[in-house]
């Protein structure tokens, strides 16, 4: 009798998810974000992981549906957007590539060239959201929202109160923006780039849209079920390089080690990482640690990348091509 292959490969991602899931499920190390008022107000228990690939399948486990601030998530698409509607080398008289090493909201510029080090931090990020309002002006929130939903595959919306809070008490995000000017890496006012800086930063999402938006990525920009183009090709190599060596902050180095995709990370407690040409994988726990990023998202990527050998330099055959026969 032919054996349904199909019905084995979806048993193989659900098995691994759980695994990965119920690895970290009794971890509550961690603490959630309280420096933005607004954020104390999550659950902490919430916990949920989606894979989606880029022939359009999705896998999920947990609290998938509960809805979170993207936070520093969003700087890999806008960074992507900014690379598409302003241009590589206006974007690289901004801000740089460099790993930074320095906490995300560090106030520190590269000394060569007095720019961010990198679009993954906060400086970085809100240089890149002034590029993105020098050009698109008052459309620009609306331009990155149609864009980022495109590719979750889901109208997303804002968290106005998320975004009150953060407006409200985000005075060192408004120095960072402040030096921007002085150093000639802001071309617009600071509340400008700032305002947006929020908005983009309070977009909420959930686990399952986060994958897509992975995916999106993983599939050279276009989302694997609707089929719109919510970025550019060019754009998306140059910014997974940039995930890969800068996505979570000060552990960038040790994540690149022992997961070994590019990822982004945000203090809303999702990290969304990228398997090129095949996965979009997502995770949200909103416990953190120090360094800000998801206690128990770090985990579940640490044991899902070991089963499927996701490391991009991982050794064995059973590598990257393993999971390439797995999709479907
Ligand atoms: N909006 C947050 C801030 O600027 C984002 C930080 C983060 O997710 N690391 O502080």
């Amino acid at each position: 009798m032919l054996q349904d292959t199909s019905k084995i490969r979806d048993r193989e991602f659900e098995d691994a998810l759980e695994r990965a899931f119920l690895s970290q499920l009794d971890n509550n190390d961690g603490a959630v974000a309280d420096y933005i008022p607004e954020l104390t107000k999550t659950n902490p228990s919430n916990f949920g992981m989606a894979i989606a690939t880029t022939t359009g399948h999705i896998y999920q486990v947990g609290d998938v549906k509960a809805k979170f601030t993207i936070q520093s998530v969003s700087k890999a698409f806008a960074f992507c957007l900014a690379l598409e509607v302003a241009g590589p080398e206006l974007v690289a008289s901004r801000v740089g590539v460099e790993p930074s090493g320095d906490p995300f909201n560090a106030i520190v510029f590269d000394p060569q060239t007095n720019r961010p080090f990198n679009p993954m931090v906060n400086a970085g990020a809100i240089a890149v959201a002034g590029i993105l309002y020098e050009h698109l002006g008052e459309d620009s929130f609306q331009f990155m929202m149609d864009r980022f939903s495109s590719a979750a595959g889901h109208q997303l919306d804002l968290n106005e109160e998320v975004f009150r809070s953060e407006h409200a008490t985000g005075h060192r995000n408004r120095a960072i923006a402040h030096l921007l000017l002085a150093n000639d890496a802001l071309a617009v006012p600071p509340d400008d780039a700032l305002d947006l800086y929020f908005r983009q930063c309070s977009i909420n999402v959930t686990a399952t849209e986060l994958a897509w938006m992975g995916a999106t990525f993983a599939n050279m920009g276009t989302n694997p079920v609707n089929r719109e183009a919510a970025f550019d090709l060019a754009a998306v190599r140059n910014t997974l390089a940039v995930m890969f060596t800068c996505g979570m902050y000060d552990y960038a180095g040790h994540w690149a080690y022992d997961v070994g995709i590019p990822a982004k990370s945000g203090v809303g407690g999702g990290i969304v990482g990228v398997v090129n040409r095949q996965l979009g994988i997502a995770s949200y726990s909103p416990l953190l640690d120090a360094k800000g990023n998801s206690v128990r998202g770090v985990g579940a990527f640490k044991v899902l990348a070991d089963h499927f050998g996701l490391h991009a330099f991982d050794c064995t055959n059973v590598g990257s091509s393993f999971i390439a026969s797995l999709i479907r």
